[in-house]
């Protein structure tokens, strides 16, 4: 096909100063494919029945604009900050647990330079990464020794393979569950090479059923949380006491898998319903492992505490090179366990707040938001009761009761309300009831607020 006379040259788009910025900002490489994409949809269209533009100054600013646009895309992240007003605190799909300024200053700290990751600055040698969170998590769980890994399906996996591989776990058939992604305690266990040895039934088993179960080829006793179902009526599951007890009595030790990692509450408070690392710790548990950012509210990661020659076997498994965590997940680790230290986790860290913010404050919150909003074009507002949930796959139920600003849309329906709040510059996560659009401030930031209010102004 013919080059038409309007078109202009590469050479001559590079003279213009609106390519000299795109060059400038995306890189002369990516500019050049770009203008190529561009100009040839454009000859293609000079060629067909409705040519865009008429001269070469049109042309060339088309060209210009257009391959402005399709940069832009190219290079968008993909990964973006978004405003959760759903509710749901410890939301997996919207990244789990937001870090406490103090974490998140200390990642920044660490990202950009070298540390002292594996390195003994005592010794001046080759020292351990384990090392880093490991005098904290004895201090906030009472355990001696910890192990940090990628995920908690990581600890679990990484725990059984190291305790129980070739030989046997025993598991109550009441805890074979599926946490969610995909994560079912039979599957992992077969993966970690341990024979499963299930004992008891869906709604109960007793610790004779355990003690019945217990072999030489017994490597662990497995328990695990529950952690987002409930079996309800005629139930019944050893004490942990006495499962300890059953361990200590033929040496086997007794491994649980508590989910979410609650350092903080007592389980019946709030209606969390998830029990505490260091009573499971103190009741004599051999290892835990729980996540880093469900109710701990710190990064993902998956820890491992326990006793010492067990957490040292762990730590020797191969496996243990394939999902260690890096400098980053501590430095977060570190500063978040540090602010449970220190005895103010429930002011300083996001999750732990939110949680204990009471209805009456959100419902302030929810006020000036409605208010702010008044005489809005696309929908009326008013301030309602509601629930919020801890989610994360924890505490099934658990509801805190909330205030929302609804949303009622004037002409049009909630979806393309909620949609259009999704694809906001900075995207709000709203819930849809009734057809009205619920926006609850418990889990938005509060520092967002007025970041909030100013962007759903800007919709009309
Ligand atoms: C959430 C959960 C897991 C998985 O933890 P991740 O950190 O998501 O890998 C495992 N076991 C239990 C009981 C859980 O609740």
């Amino acid at each position: 096909m013919p080059t038409p006379r309007i078109l202009p040259s590469i050479d001559q788009l590079r003279q213009r100063p609106g390519i000299c910025a795109l060059e400038a900002e995306y890189g002369p490489s990516a500019v050049l494919s770009a203008l190529r994409a561009v100009a040839g949809t454009l000859r293609q269209e000079l060629a067909g029945p409705a040519p865009p533009v008429e001269d070469r100054q049109q042309a060339a600013l088309a060209i210009e604009q257009r391959a402005a646009r399709q940069l832009e895309q190219a290079f968008a992240p993909s990964l973006v900050p978004v405003i959760n007003a759903t509710g749901v605190i410890v939301h997996t799909n919207l990244g789990r647990a937001p870090l406490a300024p103090a974490a998140a200053r200390r990642v920044a700290d660490m990202a950009a330079g070298y540390t002292n990751l594996e390195y003994d600055l005592t010794e001046g040698q080759r020292g351990s990464r384990s090392v880093h969170a490991e005098q904290l998590l004895a201090q906030v769980t009472g355990a001696p020794a910890s192990a940090v890994v990628n995920n908690n399906a990581a600890a679990v996996l990484l725990t059984l393979a190291a305790l129980a591989s070739g030989r046997e776990a025993i598991v109550s058939r009441g805890e074979l569950v599926e946490i969610g992604g995909g994560f079912r305690i039979p599957d992992v266990m077969r993966q970690s090479g341990a024979d499963v040895r299930e004992v008891g039934t869906t709604n109960k088993t007793r610790t004779a059923d355990y003690a019945a179960a217990i072999s030489d080829r017994t490597a662990v006793i497995l328990r695990v949380h529950p952690s987002n179902f409930r079996i309800e009526g005629f139930t019944e599951r050893p004490a942990l006491d006495e499962l300890v007890a059953l361990g200590r009595r033929f040496e086997i030790p007794v491994v649980e898998d508590l989910g979410s990692g609650n350092l903080l509450m007592p389980p019946e408070e709030a209606g969390i319903g998830e029990p505490l690392v260091a009573a499971s710790v103190a009741a004599g548990v051999s290892i835990c492992c729980f996540s880093g950012d469900k109710l701990l509210g710190g990064p993902q990661a998956g820890i491992i505490v326990g006793d010492q020659d067990l957490v040292s076997r762990i730590r020797r498994h191969p496996l243990m090179r394939a999902l260690r965590v890096d400098k980053m997940t501590y430095a977060a680790l570190e500063a978040t366990l540090l602010e449970y230290a220190r005895g103010r986790a429930k002011t300083t860290i996001p999750v732990a707040r939110m949680l204990h913010t009471t209805a009456e404050a959100i419902g302030r919150r929810a006020r000036a938001l409605v208010d702010g909003l008044a005489g809005h074009p696309l929908f009326e507002s008013d301030v309602v009761v509601g629930v919020s949930t801890v989610g994360g796959g924890g505490a099934p139920g658990s509801a805190i009761a909330t205030r929302l600003a609804r949303l009622t849309p004037t002409d049009r329906s909630a979806s393309g309300l909620e949609s259009r709040l999704r694809r906001l510059r900075t995207p709000v996560i709203a819930r849809i009831e009734d057809n009205r659009v619920l926006l609850d401030l418990r889990t938005v930031l509060p520092e967002q607020d007025e970041q909030l209010i100013e962007s759903l102004r800007t919709l009309a």
